[in-house]
């Protein structure tokens, strides 16, 4: 390809809203456009890296035995509705209505059109196990987009569906694409740790997410080192720590004038915030109704622990307000469970530990020698947020933290789906069984912007040579003289045949067009300059950022091969 047909557009300054390195540099390097917020279009060179790794997961999903399709972004509201999560799915799912009033929405993904899919086709248990794939558009209407291709509103995505006759067989089902999975991100040559992961809106039990690691990632994962156990912060569990238990003392009322959080209150009674205990007040709108959780002082409690021990969704639960606090005839900042006139939730800690601080439930009061069981009665479950430190619930050994940006997600969807939608099969009673599901989703357009993150420096993106959107480029230090032209026509001949390359024929200066490859990170570079009549060229690596003069013969077998050998 020669470069001035290229419609290259590399920027010296990322436009304002881009606050990540790799955001900057895929709009810098010219890959990606902004629309509006969290909708992007896909440049050329942005487009060849797309098409690359969705060459990758076709490959290992097709490898796999799953069958692609592609289905409309456009899904009728009846089936939402037929599977229930009409009303469930929140504010993310972007709904409209054609102009005879019937509803859409734009999917968010594709669980109900799978199942209705399959439902219709599949008949025999003969057909099964199936497994089935799109990559496709998906829509979701974030509430904060960012990050540009990280968080949009509008993604590519590749989703699987598997069907099978039983659990045995969903077991089977998921670890083939565990197995997928690993060697899809392992192609990217991301640095990646699949987690265990709650099962969020899609229901059912058992998943993984697949979490490439970054600082920049929005995901917190724990991990053990020692038994290689490793989960979501969402869903990471730690070992209770067993305390010496006190014997109970009398419940007593002190005055706290003013002193409303934990802070405070260790400050003002001088006490360590693991003696004293949080009572967060929330309104649960699934339910409808407030409730209290109890964690102790000095942890954060866990929403999505709390959702999921409420049978509720995270988008439908809120602190509550100082007037719904009020409603229970207490204050902010004084609340506390002895008395409380709602159901109260209690963290597993707590439920251990004794003679502890709560509020009293008046203004400007507080009560020591609180004790579960003796002076207030609640559920018990494990509802706090794991640290880093904390034990491994499966070894006890201390547990590491880290960031990570979630890539994939696999879930053992059970009969969720063909349960409410009837999606069965006739066994060899003639009984009509509900298929057992599974569903295996992977962020496309985040991947590609999960490996410029991993792979970058200051001059730019740093593409693994598979994933390139060229693999190598020509420039000729002045491409008007003659010796540097007719060395970079041949070496461009030559390359064409078995790689992807460039030609930089612009009128520029070599500053310029160094800075441009660099930025866009063609691994190999071929630069033809002052010693183009004895065919030595400058040859550079972008990942190393190694220069040396070599024979074009050389700088061609060197490239050959390692495109060969991809
Ligand atoms: P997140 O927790 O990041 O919002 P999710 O768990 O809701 O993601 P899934 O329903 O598991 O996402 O979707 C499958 C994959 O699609 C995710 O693992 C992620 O890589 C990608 N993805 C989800 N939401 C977005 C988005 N808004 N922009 C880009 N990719 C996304
Ligand atoms: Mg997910």
């Amino acid at each position: 390809m020669k470069a001035s047909k290229m419609l290259i557009s590399t920027l010296k300054e990322a436009p304002q809203e881009a606050k990540i390195d790799s955001h900057i540099l895929l709009l810098r390097a010219g890959m990606i456009k902004n629309q509006v917020a969290g909708v992007y279009q896909f440049l050329p060179l942005g487009l060849r890296v797309l098409h690359k790794i969705e060459a990758i997961i076709r490959e290992e999903m097709d490898h796999a035995g799953s069958l692609e399709i592609l289905c409309s972004a456009l899904q009728p509201k009846e089936l939402w509705v037929e599977s229930g999560r009409w009303m469930k799915y929140g504010p993310e799912l972007m709904r409209f209505s054609d102009r005879h009033e019937r509803e859409f929405c734009l999917g968010p993904t594709h669980e109900e059109i799978f199942t209705d899919l399959v439902r219709n086709l599949v008949k025999s248990s003969k057909s099964l196990p199936l497994n089935i794939y799109q990559i496709q558009t998906k829509y979701r209407d974030e509430l904060r987009p960012r990050f540009g291709l990280m968080r949009s509103r509008e993604f590519l995505m590749k989703d699987a569906y598997s069907f099978d006759k039983d659990e045995a067989g969903l077991e089977a089902s998921y670890q083939s694409m565990f197995d997928t999975y690993t060697k899809i991100f392992t192609r990217c040559g991301l640095h990646f740790q699949p987690v265990l992961a709650d099962t969020g809106n899609i229901g059912g039990n058992g998943s993984h997410q697949f979490m490439a690691l970054s600082e920049i990632g929005e995901s917190e994962i724990v991990y053990c080192d020692a038994c290689g156990y490793a989960a979501d912060v969402e869903k990471a569990t730690a070992k209770l720590v067993e305390t010496e238990k006190e014997a109970y003392l009398n419940l007593e009322e002190v005055h706290t004038p003013n002193q409303r959080t934990i802070e405070e209150i260790t400050q003002f009674l001088k006490v360590d915030a693991k003696k004293t205990v949080k009572t967060l007040i929330y309104h649960d709108y699934v339910n409808e109704k407030l409730v209290a959780v109890l964690v102790r002082g000095d942890r954060e409690a866990n929403p999505i622990k709390i959702v999921n021990a409420l049978n509720s969704n995270e988008n439908y639960l809120e602190l509550a307000t100082d007037e719904e606090i009020r409603s229970l005839n207490t204050y902010h900042g004084f609340v506390g469970p002895v008395g409380l006139s709602c159901d109260i939730y209690v963290d597993l800690e707590v439920s251990q530990m004794t003679n502890f601080i709560v509020g009293a439930n008046k203004l400007d009061y507080h009560l020591i020698h609180v004790n579960f069981g003796r002076d207030f009665q609640g559920t018990v479950c494990d509802l706090r947020k794991v640290v880093e430190n904390d034990l491994c619930p499966v070894c006890g050994k201390p547990l590491q933290q880290e960031r990570g940006i979630e890539v994939g997600q696999i879930f053992k969807l059970q009969t969720k789906y063909s349960d409410a939608m009837k999606c069965t099969y006739v066994n060899e009673e003639g009984k009509n069984i509900p298929m057992v599901m599974g569903c295996y989703g992977i962020g496309v357009s985040r991947t590609l912007q999960s490996v410029v993150e991993q792979y970058h420096d200051e001059f730019g993106i740093k593409w693994p040579l598979n994933l390139a959107p060229y693999h190598a480029v020509i420039v000729p230090i002045n491409y008007n003289d003659e010796a540097q032209q007719a060395l970079s026509n041949k070496i461009y001949a030559s390359l064409s045949k078995d790689t992807e390359v460039i030609l930089d024929d612009r009128n520029a200066k070599p500053g310029f067009k160094f800075k441009d490859w660099e930025l866009i990170g063609i691994p190999y570079m071929i630069i033809c300059g002052k010693r183009s009549e004895e065919g030595i060229v400058e040859f550079k690596n972008r990942q190393t950022l190694d220069k040396k003069e070599i024979s074009f013969e050389e700088a061609i077998s060197i490239i050959k091969k390692s495109v060969q050998e991809l």
